[in-house]
């Protein structure tokens, strides 16, 4: 597990890069700078991983979902949520490197799938529905394991990559580039420091 160094001043949970292609990606990715030696996560406090969430799609506007007040709570969603990124990451990072993914990460997901069937219902118009009691804070990792799954079943997946600045970023994401040689998560952050280190070294 990463430890996280919060900045001094926050960057604001709006100006967070969903570059991922995949709500389940961008997930990942809300640790900047994975391989960095000081983390910075995007999503380090309840009230953070909310709004995250709902600018991301995880959750919409007006699922009224709130951050739990006790500390004991607080405290065991962010584990979960770090958890569920870790595997996320375990599990998409096999994807990409060609191995078996780890038994803990596939055993994780898992866990969180059958957590998301059992937040459903069946309605009159037959469609799968939450139910109003899951609609807490750790509904969006319930619609980001079922994400994950669509996404790990995809022939789509074989887009998948991890960006080329790998002494710092690590992102992962999903190609949709025409030639499907994208190499950065986005060329005007990676891309674009890739290349200044290439001048300054010529
Ligand atoms: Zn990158």
């Amino acid at each position: 597990m990463s430890t996280t160094h919060p900045a001094s001043t926050p960057r604001p949970v709006a100006a967070v890069r969903l570059d991922g292609g995949r709500l389940c990606l961008d997930f990942v990715n809300t640790i900047h700078d994975r391989y960095a030696a000081n983390v910075e996560d995007y999503v380090q406090d309840p009230q953070r991983f909310i709004a995250w969430s709902v600018r991301s799609g995880a959750l919409r506007p007006g699922d009224g979902v709130r951050a739990p007040r006790t500390v004991q709570r607080r405290a065991a969603l962010m584990r979960d949520v770090e958890a569920l990124r870790e595997h996320l990451h375990a599990l998409f990072a096999a994807r990409v490197d060609g191995v078996v993914a780890p038994a803990s990460a596939v055993r994780g997901l898992d866990r969180w799938l059958h957590l998301a069937w059992a937040s459903q219902s069946l309605g009159a118009d037959g469609h799968m529905h939450w139910r109003a009691d899951a609609r807490d804070a750790r509904l969006p990792l319930k619609v980001i394991a079922l994400d994950a799954l669509d996404l790990l079943g995809d022939p789509g997946i074989s887009r998948l990559r991890r960006c080329a600045n790998t002494s710092s970023c690590g992102w992962l994401f999903l190609d949709t580039s025409k030639n499907g040689r994208r190499r950065w998560c986005a060329m005007e952050t990676c891309g674009t420091a890739q290349k200044m280190q290439r001048y300054r070294r010529g």
